[in-house]
């Protein structure tokens, strides 16, 4: 108008501004693709829980999982009972599950259910005390019992140094040793072995694949870890890890600048799984764990943990893709409407062409296939505020 144009032709021109200018495809950029990716999520067994951890996990490159329940099936068998004393290995087992009635680690489980199977009876304890990370003690028959780890026994002043070599041998082909003692007196050992998940060894592969880090926590001793580890072929052991310490070992390799997910089952799995960057929950697992992540693998298949992050990956580039289209539009057409060259009728039909851009490449999510998967995990590096 001040320029010499009709009034007409002015407003005309600031209508169409104001129409292009609207940023509607720039707010549906986002949440069209996180709906989308939740979906495409549920439809692949993992349950994800709010846009932002689907915003956070193609940042993972360090996964951290549990052993017992989590990479194991959860369901240890008792493989090996050696009396070393002088009890009979029924009564050694008699005397280990009376220890265990109480206890509701998988361990006990093992125990428990081996007796049963070869109806071997057991007393009930007069009393009975869990020592978490260590075992139980527990007093039958007038008779003063403690089971547990290496751990237990040091802290408890057993001497077992000369049975080292038979416990470190058991120990070598991945079986979980509990010592029993009676009134201060080692008397046998019991080997437990859990079979781990066939999803595990494949996915820790593809992690592996992709440049992620895997780590396996776990409250049990060094050697056993190992044996499984390799097993599995995950590159890095932390043991002998007390459950009170599970959330420090997150927040320490968080410290070296890694985005840590951590994979776990267990009530002392919640902590570590409420302080890594994801939480990822075993949809089996204890009601904490699944109440504490931000995902859940409803499927329990460990294979839907490199999905989750190549779905966020997908998900990431996709609003990427969006955000670039509305602004596009925006930036091309904006410079055009304000020299009146774009008719109001033509800037609305380009705005609605911009929202209809988005919302379809935000559909075009829906081909999502962990298998034919092809993007590329960038270097990310965690900044600490
Ligand atoms: P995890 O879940 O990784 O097995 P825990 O902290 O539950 O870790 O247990 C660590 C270790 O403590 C076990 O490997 C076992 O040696 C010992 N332990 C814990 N609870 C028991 C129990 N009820 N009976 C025997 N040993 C136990
Ligand atoms: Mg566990």
């Amino acid at each position: 108008y001040f320029a010499g144009e009709t009034f007409s032709h002015a407003f005309t021109s600031l209508v169409a501004v104001l129409i292009v200018a609207c940023p509607c495809a720039l707010g549906l950029a986002t949440p069209a693709a996180i709906v989308v990716g939740t979906g495409k999520g549920a439809q692949n067994g993992i349950l994800i829980k709010g846009g932002e951890h689907l915003e956070k996990a193609y940042k993972i490159r360090t996964v951290i999982f549990d052993k017992t329940g989590t990479l194991t099936e959860g369901h240890p068998s008792v493989t090996d009972v050696i009396p070393i004393g002088d009890l009979s290995e029924n009564e050694l087992v008699s005397f280990t599950a009376s220890t265990e009635k109480g206890s509701e680690h998988p361990l006990a489980e093992a125990v428990l259910v081996y007796a049963k199977t070869n109806k071997i009876s057991y007393k009930k304890a007069k009393t009975f005390e869990t020592i978490p990370g260590h075992g139980v003690r527990a007093d039958v028959d007038g008779r003063r019992l403690l089971l547990g780890n290496r751990r237990l026994m040091t802290k408890e002043k057993v001497g077992i140094q000369q049975y080292e070599d038979r416990l470190s041998g058991l120990e070598q082909d991945g079986k979980t040793v509990i010592i029993l003692a009676v009134d201060g007196r080692p008397e046998g050992f019991i080997a437990i072995a859990d079979t781990f998940k066939p999803s595990s060894k494949e996915a820790i592969k593809e992690l592996n694949k992709m440049g992620v880090e895997t780590i396996m926590l776990t409250g049990d001793n060094q050697r056993t870890a190992q044996a499984i580890a390799k097993q599995v072929g995950i590159n890095r052991v932390i043991s002998d890890i007390l459950p009170k310490d599970k959330a420090e070992i997150v927040k320490e390799l968080q410290m070296e600048g890694n985005f840590v997910a951590m994979v776990g089952d267990g009530i002392n799995d919640a902590p570590a799984l409420a302080q890594s960057d994801v939480g990822i929950a075993i949809g089996s697992g204890t009601d904490v764990a699944v109440e504490t992540a931000g995902m859940v693998l409803m499927r329990n298949d460990l294979m839907d943990v490199p999905t989750g992050i190549k779905l966020s990956q997908s998900t990431m580039s996709k609003i990427k893709q969006n955000l670039f289209w509305a602004f596009f539009y925006n930036v091309a057409l904006i410079p055009v409407a304000a020299s009146g060259l774009l008719n109001p009728v033509l800037a609305a039909i380009a705005m609605a062409l911009s929202s209809i851009t988005v919302v379809t490449n935000s559909l075009t999510l829906k081909r999502f296939n962990p298998r034919k998967w092809k993007g590329k995990l960038s270097q990310q590096k965690r900044k600490e505020d």
